[in-house]
């Protein structure tokens, strides 16, 4: 599909731009959906004291900088977490931009899925979580780009998007019925399906291989600080699965 083309660094300036204001509502709905509070309505306040924020409160990183650090009211230290997703977001922002050169429907495409995937990495890192309410329209996203950007592809990509699923299902049970306990998270067999939604059933491998490098990575760089590490303690695999979507989705299946 062709569309408008930009000068790539004014797209990656309003990529980033535009990803720094999403990481700041990606940061919000990370906190709030895993305490089942409303994302949209619920007027933002104060961690330590509660007291409601001012908007000026609320500018991504700036704001964070500009108060060193410390909340605005009531001088609470506050944790680096949001300024570094809306840094995450606005990179990705800018990672899409610069990867289809200014080329402006293809960058929205990739930059809204690592959008996405931002949000449900985050959850799944931080509360062992994938909701359908983020996995189910990743999946719809995956195949909605296909029919508008390369509607050859949408059939691969269904196809992937079962595939995903009915593989990951499959080894959980598999795992579930060999150890009689469980090693897959339920939502996992969903971002699989989804993330094969976006990548098509010929990218499925790659995206379990690089989640897996980067889950053993984890695992290694543990080792290396000592910091002990049990069979049984669980990893965030959805994390490495979101990961390995965004990695096949720009770059391709890894070749043999
Ligand atoms: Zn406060």
């Amino acid at each position: 599909m062709a569309g408008p083309v930009l000068d790539p660094g004014l797209l990656a300036l309003l990529g980033g731009g535009l990803g720094l204001i999403l990481g700041s509502f990606i940061g919000l709905v990370a906190d709030r959906m895993p305490r089942d509070e409303d994302v949209i309505f619920r007027p933002s306040r104060c961690d330590a004291c509660g007291r409601p924020l001012k908007p000026w409160h609320m500018i991504p990183v700036l704001s964070w900088l500009g108060q060193r650090g410390r909340a605005a009211d009531c001088g609470a230290h506050l944790s680096p977490r949001l300024p570094a997703i809306e840094l995450a977001a606005a990179a990705l922002g800018v990672w899409a931009a610069l990867h289809h050169q200014g080329e402006v429907w293809p960058s929205l495409v990739t930059a809204g899925l690592g959008w996405q995937l931002l949000l449900i990495a985050l959850i799944d890192a931080e509360h062992f979580w994938l909701p359908d309410v983020l996995t189910w329209p990743l999946a719809l996203s995956g195949l909605v780009a296909a029919a508008l950007l390369t509607p050859d592809m949408l059939l691969g990509r269904g196809i992937g998007m079962v595939a995903g699923f009915v593989i990951l299902w499959g080894l959980g049970w598999l795992y579930q019925r060999l150890r009689s306990r469980q090693g897959l998270g339920g939502g996992d067999p969903f971002l699989f399906g989804a993330g094969g939604a976006w990548v098509g059933w010929i990218g499925l491998p790659s995206v379990l291989l690089w989640g897996s490098a980067a889950g053993l990575s984890l695992v290694l760089a543990r080792l290396i600080l000592r910091r002990p590490v049990a069979m049984t303690d669980r990893l965030p695999f959805g994390t490495f699965l979101a990961a390995g979507v965004w990695l096949v989705w720009l770059y391709g299946p890894l070749g043999l």
